[in-house]
């Protein structure tokens, strides 16, 4: 689905992504993992056309989006969750949820992904009439990823969906990550610091050091790994 060959994304004069490829197969769970400042949440901006790549190619469905604005990007089936559940604080759930519909004017169709967010986040519901910014962190974390759902995305790109929750909010998300994948053939491709959690999820993993992916393979046998284990683990 998604292919990343040899991409190079910079910061002014500062290399931040090094010749990344890596690949994301129809219906996986893919997530990339490694400490502050590796290059993941990079990846992801560069994948959204938010920091472009300068060198390398980004296929999505055998054609290049590389050189692609942001909005054209998420209308071909791309919808990122940012770093740090940037909802709109100000705005009820119902108009959070309406704006990740924005570029869409299938009206049923809309409904019924509302429907199917509601059956996710059952709690959501509850809250429609709540402004964003007066949810829990947890809430909110869902209340992005539903937005982001809204999108009808084929590909989700989730960037530290864990990040500050809460240990229950915690298990909830990494279910609900699964739940999306099975259950509404959505694609994802996951970053975290979370590498235990992120590798119980996912189907492959990536590890990013310093701009550059130093390993991959299948996330059980990553899990196995003595480097992941010292390195990312904690064992
Ligand atoms: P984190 O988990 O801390 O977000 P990360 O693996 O996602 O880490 P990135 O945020 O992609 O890493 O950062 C990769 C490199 O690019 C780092 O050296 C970082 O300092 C640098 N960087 C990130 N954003 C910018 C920016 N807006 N301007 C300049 N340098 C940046």
């Amino acid at each position: 689905m998604l292919e990343l060959k040899n991409v190079e994304t910079y910061y002014g004069n500062i290399k931040a992504l090094k010749g990344i490829s890596l690949f994301v197969g129809d219906g996986e769970i893919i997530t990339l993992i490694g400490a502050n400042g590796a290059g993941k949440s990079t990846t992801l901006m560069t994948i959204c056309g938010i920091t472009p790549a300068r060198i390398g190619d980004i296929l999505f469905e055998k054609k290049s989006i590389r050189s692609l604005e942001p909005n054209r990007i998420v209308s071909l089936g791309i919808s990122q969750v940012p770093e740090g559940r940037r909802i709109f604080p100000l705005l009820t759930v119902a108009e959070n949820l309406d704006m990740g519909a924005f570029l869409r004017n299938d009206r049923a169709e809309i409904q019924k992904d509302l429907d199917y967010v509601f059956t996710l986040f059952p709690i959501l519901k509850k809250r429609i009439h709540q402004q964003g910014g007066t949810l829990s962190g947890g809430e909110q974390q869902m209340l992005a990823i539903s937005r982001a759902l809204m999108s009808k995305p084929r590909l989700l790109l989730l960037d530290e969906p864990s990040l500050g929750l809460a240990p229950l909010a915690v298990q909830q998300i990494f279910q609900m990550i699964q739940k999306i994948n099975s259950e509404n053939k959505t694609t994802i491709l996951l970053v975290e610091q979370n590498a235990f959690m992120a590798l119980k999820v996912a189907h492959r993993g990536y590890v990013m050091e310093n701009g550059t992916i130093t390993l991959e393979g299948p996330a059980v046998d990553l899990l196995k790994d003595e480097r992941i284990k010292r390195a990312y683990l904690g064992l």
